[in-house]
């Protein structure tokens, strides 16, 4: 079989997206009333964010959370069918001085759950403080290790999965650890506080499994950079970096470290043999997805010492009216990119699709989630740490569902795939959630048949649909693209 670079090359010289989705522009362009209070963004990032009070004309400051009314600061997520990597740590949620403009944390807050195999907990702001967290990691890591035989099986029981009990067993199976998921997890508050510091002790002392995500240099500054790099291959670092220009960089990420600061980051951290890699989200068009923007900054990923890469396409949830004002006003059309970029949109597939062919090029490996063009990463997982703290892909269903039809080309049905992966493993509303997403019956972009080439091709005995993976179907949203257009390059 073809692999999918072969596939979609081809297409790189044929389709020009700037020539199938059109430019938009306001009816009546925006211009702000003299003394009206503008939002930067609708969720708590910076100290000075007033609200005003339509009815009283009174501006209400909104105040940062206080630490800490909450359970945990350890979570599990549940895109369960969807993130492999589900177990996270965010001390901050809520406010972040990075102010980046694609930031959707607001919309992740609203709309992600934190159980893993149960209910549904809507993620609270908050921050976290040095006691309650290392009592807590102390506490929840300890169960590393416990042997599976002597987990109390969970099907048909329930419990918050912000509760101990839950979190001990994602431990036990030492589901890595997400550092800095929603948030950044190294913001200059940190120079004082120390939340984060303190945290990567402690992981460091259980030797467990840790992923880093960040846009900050501070892990570079002792003592961070010794603590991190005492952790060998139990750490992998992922630095967000969105375009190479720092200029440009500033304009959409305002607050934080330069792409250039980032940069030395990851070379850092790859001279001494830590793993970093270098993550593009979002991976856009009309923002950073052109050919000679992917050539240099591939070019520059592997002179920092990468090896892997990882991106996605923007978030379908982010297309609010703040976050649009915030990149017009920056000058980019917002209705452009969004149309032929928001997940699931086959362009934006593209757009990773070919980053990720610059990427490899350049002898870079590479993952990403937005698998419709890409049916297959260069590890089980699409966070590309697999190959060192294995293979995680079952906790995401689809990730699981993707690797098995690829690599067996045979029809499969759900009972067949749940018993392989998960048993008595998953909690019967975490599984009735699969099943859902599996027979498309879930109002989500992330279904089966978002994967090109799978298509359901049977019913089995409960009525619930088979899937295969047919090779041949790759590429037939560009083939049909082709067939509207013509070729447009
Ligand atoms: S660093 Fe992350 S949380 Fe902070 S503003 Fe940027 S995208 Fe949002």
């Amino acid at each position: 079989m073809k692999n999918t670079y072969d596939v979609y090359s081809e297409f790189h010289k044929k389709i020009d997206v700037s020539k199938i989705v059109p430019g938009y522009k306001p009816i009546i362009p925006r211009r702000q009333k003299k003394g009206s209070e503008r939002l930067t963004n609708m969720h708590v990032r910076s100290d000075n964010m007033v609200v005003p009070n339509l009815l009283t004309g009174e501006k209400q400051k909104r105040e940062n959370p206080l630490p800490p009314e909450f359970k945990s600061v350890l979570e599990i997520s549940t895109r369960s069918p969807y993130c492999p990597i589900p177990f996270v740590l965010d001390v901050n949620m809520g406010k972040c001085s990075y102010l980046c403009k694609y930031c959707f944390q607001a919309q992740s807050i609203e709309s992600l759950m934190t159980s893993f195999f149960d209910s549904e907990n809507p993620m609270e702001l908050r921050w976290a403080s040095v006691e309650h967290t290392k009592k807590e990691l102390n506490d929840v890591l300890s169960a590393r290790g416990v042997e599976p035989d002597e987990r109390e099986p969970m099907r048909g029981k329930c419990g918050s999965i912000n509760e101990t009990k839950s979190l001990k067993k994602a431990v036990a199976q030492q589901v890595p650890l997400r550092f800095g998921t929603r948030s950044e997890n190294f913001l200059p508050g940190e120079k004082e506080h120390k939340v984060a510091l303190m945290s990567l002790k402690v992981i460091r002392d259980f030797n467990y499994p840790l992923i880093i995500n960040t846009k900050s240099d501070l892990i570079i500054k002792e003592p961070y950079f010794d603590i991190i790099t005492s952790m060998g291959d139990k750490v992998a670092i992922q630095v967000t970096i969105s375009h190479i220009d720092d200029k440009f960089s500033k304009a959409l990420e305002p607050g934080a470290p330069s792409a250039t600061k980032r940069w030395e980051v990851l070379k850092q951290f790859n001279d001494v043999g830590i793993r970093g890699m270098v993550r593009m989200e979002p991976c856009a068009h009309f923002l950073n997805a052109s050919d000679e923007h992917l050539e240099k900054y591939m070019k520059v990923a592997q002179e920092s010492g990468c090896k892997h890469f990882m991106g996605d396409t923007y978030h379908h949830t982010v297309k609010a009216q703040e976050v649009q004002s915030l990149f017009y006003d920056m000058g980019i059309d917002f209705g452009r990119m969004w149309e032929s970029t928001s997940e699931y949109q086959i362009l934006g597939s593209y757009a990773m699709e070919k980053a990720m062919y610059y990427a490899k090029k350049n002898g870079i490996k590479c993952g990403t989630f937005n698998y419709h063009s890409v049916p297959w990463n260069d590890d089980p997982v699409c966070c590309m740490v697999g190959d060192s703290f294995g293979s995680w892909s079952k906790y995401s269903m689809i990730n699981a569902l993707r690797n098995e039809l690829v690599e067996t080309g045979k029809p499969l049905g759900f009972k067949a795939f749940d018993d392989k992966y998960y048993g008595l493993e998953l909690h019967p509303a975490i599984r009735q959630r699969f099943k859902d997403v599996w027979n498309l019956e879930v109002n989500n972009c992330f279904n089966p048949d978002f994967m090109e080439g799978c298509i359901p091709v049977d019913r089995d005995e409960d009525n619930n649909l088979v899937w295969q993976f047919k090779p041949e179907l790759l590429g037939e949203g560009y083939r049909n693209i082709i067939k509207m257009y013509g070729e447009t390059k």
